[in-house]
């Protein structure tokens, strides 16, 4: 099988759902598979080497600035080199607008802290520390969590919870969500023990994974055999 080593972008054409502008922006068209070491933080997720990368799994429309996945805009066939821009925000941005577009349209609060998580990421991956963002995601998880309507892994939505609570230095509650953390997060035990102290001595730092945790979580098992 020919190697994927390298992320690439992607320049194409789409049309704004909301206000039918047709503009260019770029997408994630190429990821390499994760392996054991792929570079993976505490709060499942995968350091990207560049911020354009996570900002490329958005587009923001130059008209209206209705700003969603990349997935529910559709592609128009005009050439993008012939089409107005997305317009230049700095790639963090574009999360703080998708958050703004999530409330406008009165999205669910899990998809908006999905959404504000991803703008920390990128905000780490902008080197800065993203705090703005812990503290949203923080609001919008808070939100998700309590409403008791929605089925889905709320072992794992519990976990990422504590990390946001410890990466905001805010330990005891970390702790609780740490505790609500089941088998059905089909997260290691090691794993949530691991943070769980590292909340109780007082670490708010982010933590990169080893190699046997990124595994365990993240590579399929016909892959390890191959
Ligand atoms: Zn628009």
């Amino acid at each position: 099988m020919k190697s994927m080593k390298f992320f690439k972008l992607r320049h194409l054409t789409v049309v704004c759902p909301e206000c039918e502008t047709v503009f260019a922006t770029f997408e994630l068209a190429r990821t390499p598979p994760v392996d054991k070491n792929t570079p993976i933080e505490a709060d499942l997720h995968r350091i990207l080497p560049d911020p354009e990368l996570r900002a490329a799994l958005l587009a923001t429309c130059p008209n209206c600035l209705h700003t969603w996945w990349l997935s529910s805009f559709s592609e128009h066939y005009f050439l993008p080199q012939v089409v107005p821009d997305t317009p230049p925000l700095e790639p963090s941005k574009k999360f703080a607008h998708a958050v703004q577009t999530g409330r406008k349209n009165n999205v669910h609060f899990l998809d908006r802290a999905v959404l504000a998580l991803n703008g920390y990421w990128c905000s780490r991956e902008e080197g800065l520390t993203g705090e703005k963002f812990l503290k949203l995601a923080r609001t919008e998880m808070a939100a998700a969590l309590k409403d008791t309507s929605w089925v889905g892994n709320r072992g794992r939505y519990n976990y990422l919870m504590a990390e946001i609570l410890r990466l905001l230095g805010e330990f005891a509650e970390a702790d609780q969500y740490y505790q609500k953390v089941d088998r059905n997060s089909r997260l290691p035990r090691e794993l949530t023990e691991k943070m769980r102290s590292f909340a109780q001595g007082g670490n708010k730092a982010p933590v990169r994974l080893p190699p046997h945790i990124v595994e365990e979580i993240f590579v399929p098992k016909s892959a390890v055999s191959a």
